[in-house]
């Protein structure tokens, strides 16, 4: 072949370049076009029986050179590029999204506000035992400064013969000691039928890592004006956690936190393994607030502060931490919460890294 021709046809194929790619602009136009469209019809954008109808119809019209099988999979890969650009363009679209709302949801608390900058302790007990019990540490609370207290009356067990929590008695023991020392509370509830009746008793609906992708009640939490603090799930991704949030704010409450709690893996030296980075990926890709939930993602005293210092130094909102007056009786995680005196030290020990604003008397 001499040099002359060689050249001809390496500008011809320059430029059949240049028509393809065109076309498949084109082509991807097209079908980020039919993902709104599915968007807006709630229709999957995946569709494996219309995929495998183009497919036949290709290989039906191909005279080669290429192979049937090779056709197949250079379409193949066109049409999966082209389904990563419909979930781009619909990610962009979750009204979660920071692409969506540039602004930081925030969470009013009394004078406290979540996701405004000024990071939170939040702490409180695994479950509410008895008036008594809530009392002690509410009062430590306050005198530490802490204006948001936790703890659970509806307790999701892995066992049906371990304590199940107090119910609705125990919602009214936190809003009688919170109204005592001036709280804000949060407690987990884990039945829709039950999410209009906490608003009366409680100030942040928690819904648990076991029912983060409990559907009705994620929608039942979104039909109210009450904040929401949603856990990750046990072995959820991001993506879905993100998913369980957009559950709620498409109802109409836009009032949601974010709090990672620690994921299922093989490592067995912590509960769960703590997923510092999604700290930084939560509030890069949505508005929302987002906590640490220290006590249930390590399950052990010793390394809390750390963990703590951890989330904070990576963008975190806040920070969770069980207080029990007396660990050793608690009828729910015994072997990780704090007593107070542990949690005083706690508290100095993650104030002391700058990192959580020093309580001014
Ligand atoms: C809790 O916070 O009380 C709790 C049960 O945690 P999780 O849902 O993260 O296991
Ligand atoms: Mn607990």
């Amino acid at each position: 072949m001499s040099q002359g021709r060689l050249e001809q046809l390496r500008s011809e194929l320059d430029s059949v370049n240049l028509q393809l790619l065109e076309l498949l602009s084109e082509r991807a136009r097209l079908a980020q076009e039919i993902g709104q469209e599915k968007q807006k019809q709630g229709v999957p954008n995946f569709d494996p029986v219309r995929e495998k109808k183009m497919l036949d119809a290709l290989v039906e019209h191909n005279h080669g050179p290429f192979d049937n099988e090779t056709v197949r999979h250079l379409f193949k890969q066109i049409f999966q590029a082209s389904l990563k650009l419909q979930q781009v363009d619909h990610k962009k679209h979750l009204l979660v999204s920071r692409k969506k709302k540039k602004e930081d949801t925030l969470i009013q608390l009394g004078d406290t506000v979540i996701g405004g900058g000024t990071p939170v302790m939040i702490a409180g007990p695994c479950s509410v035992e008895s008036y008594e019990q809530v009392r002690q540490v509410a009062k430590a609370l306050k005198e530490t400064g802490i204006t948001v207290m936790r703890g659970g009356a509806f307790k999701p067990r892995t066992s049906p013969y371990d304590f199940q929590g107090l119910g609705v008695e125990g919602l009214k023991i936190l809003k009688e000691v919170a109204s005592e020392f001036g709280l804000k509370t949060i407690s987990e509830i884990v039945d829709p039928a039950h999410i209009e009746l906490a608003c009366d008793y409680i100030d942040v609906i928690q819904i648990g890592a076991r029912n983060m992708q409990n559907f009705e009640l994620l929608k039942a939490a979104g039909d109210v004006k009450t904040p929401v603090l949603l856990k990750r799930g046990l072995a959820a991704t991001i993506d879905e956690f993100v998913h369980a949030a957009e559950y709620i704010v498409s109802r109409g409450n836009t009032q949601v936190m974010l709090i990672e709690r620690g994921i299922r893996t093989y490592e067995k030296a912590t509960r769960n393994t703590l997923d510092i980075s999604a700290v930084p990926i939560l509030k890069q890709e949505t508005h929302l607030p987002v906590l640490v939930d220290v006590t249930h993602s390590t399950g052990r005293k010793d390394i809390l502060a750390p963990c703590a210092r951890a989330a904070l130094a990576a963008g975190a909102d806040g920070v969770m931490v069980e207080v029990h007056p007396d660990p050793a009786t608690a009828l729910s995680d015994a072997a990780q919460q704090l007593n107070i005196p542990e949690f005083q030290d706690f508290l100095d020990n993650v104030r002391k890294s700058g990192l959580l604003p020093a309580h001014s008397l």
